[in-house]
């Protein structure tokens, strides 16, 4: 029996005052049915907000780098006891199936862990230097109060890639969620400060702050100078808003932006295993990652037999109540239905054959917006298939010549994630050479979709370039300051240059 969102309340121990009487309502993509009422901030507030987390900042940096893992281990402990209400809370506010919410909060615990272990480890290099009696060092500081601001999507991950890098890395936080999204990023604040109580008087007030509002209230973070870097996900639509106005006052960003992503399926590929690594990265949360495999190439030796499998596995995803153990829930909301609408509209006019489509359930949910995934052949990649459209569409075409697929592959504008099936070694290794895939990951014999926290995640072009999550992407929440000392008695210029008074 699926919880109902009172009951997930309550086992989050969310204060009622959080959910209720505020002015953004909350409707639940599930069904329509309003589920909270959030109060917003104002231009002043944040500008209250951002004072405090600097005051925050100026002690946190002083906190020793480890003590500042201890809370990002107690954040990680506070998630594991609060998975299934806080997954069960994705579900209901961003429609995604309950694997995929509870995925979502996993991926926060699995980040956290990534962070206790970094706050060890924040090094810095040793560096020879040129000057008899001289060494050279790198330090890594911290930055100051780090600027969130995220989609709707991915409503808790995003914030823990983020906070828990800043947080060892001596910043306080600053996070605007998605609009459409406010009472996760209310419930993820409420279990941040479960693990400050636990913590203790190191954690100085306004560590952690939500900024709940749209793109006005997100503006005003944008432009305060004390905010030395805004990390930024969503569309390349607000990328293209949000990286000139911080760069105008030369503060620095993380953009994490749209993704085109696309399979090449080889004729020497697993075709079992390729079959549920597309239909995975296509369906899942109905279409709405921004690594979801929106584009399909197909080698032509295979194409009619392997587009025939992949019909009949798309007939048998099951839609519905994400709660309730279905494969696909629904769109976040009518807009999203009807850009989906107009999509395959476009892909017909441009040649495009339609499997799939159209609205589901309306009897049952008219006030929640599902679909039939859809499958569309195209003879060609046309302007609609170099677009993203967040949804469940998969535009599936053939090809003949690998060195060609990859090309066209590349033949758009955004650069997130690709990923080829074959299980011939030289078309592996060419796909990840520096003539194969452009985009920022790169798989074999694994779908677009569900990356793991230990790699660095972001792509190319309109993607944005920004790098989140594990290897070395916590270098963007430091300054680095280069440090030459002279222990010597002489002082030697660099470069052999002569200055005698
Ligand atoms: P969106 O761009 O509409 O909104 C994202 C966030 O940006 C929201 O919090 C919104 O309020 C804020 N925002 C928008 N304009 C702003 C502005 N001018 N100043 C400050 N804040 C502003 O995106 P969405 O519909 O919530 O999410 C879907 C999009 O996000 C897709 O394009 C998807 O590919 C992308 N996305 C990318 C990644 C990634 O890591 N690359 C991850 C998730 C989603």
């Amino acid at each position: 029996m699926a919880l109902t969102i009172q009951e997930i309340y309550q086992q989050l121990r969310l204060p009622s005052e959080l959910v209720e009487g505020g002015d953004l309502d909350v409707h639940s993509p599930i069904n329509g049915a309003l589920m909270a009422k959030v109060a917003c901030d104002t231009k002043e507030s944040v500008g209250d907000k951002v004072a405090q987390s600097e005051e925050a900042f100026r002690a946190w940096r002083q906190v020793p780098a480890p003590r500042r893992g201890e809370l990002v281990r107690l954040l990680g402990e506070v998630l594991r006891e609060y998975k299934h209400p806080l997954g069960a809370l994705v579900s209901a506010e961003a429609g995604k199936i309950l694997e995929e919410g509870l995925g979502e909060v996993q991926e926060m615990i699995d980040i956290c862990d990534f962070a206790v272990g970094l706050s060890r480890q924040l090094y810095g290099l040793t560096i020879a230097s040129e000057r008899p009696g001289h060494h050279m060092r790198e330090y890594w500081h911290p930055l100051g109060p780090v600027g969130i601001i995220s989609a709707f999507n991915f409503p808790v991950a995003v914030w823990s890639w983020n906070s828990a890098l800043a947080l060892v890395c001596g910043d306080s936080i600053l996070w605007k969620p998605s609009e459409k999204t406010p009472v996760t990023a209310l419930a993820c604040q409420h279990l941040f400060m479960m693990a400050v109580e636990r913590f203790g008087d190191d954690a100085p007030e306004g560590l952690s702050q939500i900024i709940i509002g749209a793109k006005d209230i997100g503006e005003v973070m944008v432009d305060d100078e004390r905010v030395p870097l805004i990390s930024a996900t969503g569309s390349t639509r607000m990328g293209r808003e949000v990286g000139p106005r911080v760069a105008s006052r030369f503060g620095k960003t993380i953009l994490e932006l749209g993704g085109n992503n696309a399979i090449i399926i080889s004729d020497k590929a697993d075709q079992d295993m390729a079959i549920t690594g597309i239909v995975f990265g296509a369906v899942g949360t109905c279409g709405q990652r921004c690594t979801s495999t929106r584009r399909l190439f197909v080698h032509e030796a295979i194409y009619d037999e392997f587009v025939a499998r992949l019909k009949a596995a798309y007939g048998k995803i099951t839609i519905g109540n994400p709660l309730e153990g279905h494969l696909v829930g629904p769109l976040i909301d009518a807009d999203s239905f009807n850009n989906f609408e107009k999509a395959l509209q476009k892909a017909a006019a441009e040649g495009g054959v339609i499997t799939g489509g159209g609205r589901a359930l309306v009897d049952q949910y008219p006030d929640a917006f599902y679909v039939n995934p859809a499958l569309v052949e195209m003879p060609e990649q046309t302007s609609i298939v170099q677009n993203e459209t967040f949804a469940p569409i998969l535009y599936v075409m053939k090809y003949s010549n690998l060195e060609d697929a990859i090309a066209k592959q590349n033949a758009v504008k955004q650069g997130l994630s690709s990923a080829i099936f074959s299980t011939d070694v030289r078309e592996t290794e060419l796909f990840t050479s520096a003539v194969g895939s452009d985009c920022g990951i790169v798989n074999v014999n694994i779908g677009t979709s569900g990356a793991e926290i230990g790699g660095a995640f972001g792509g190319e072009k309109e993607t944005g370039g920004g790098r989140e999550s594990g290897s070395d992407a916590w270098k963007a929440y430091m300054r680095r300051a280069t440090s030459t000392v002279n222990y010597s008695r002489e002082l030697p210029l660099a470069q052999g240059i002569k200055f005698d008074l």
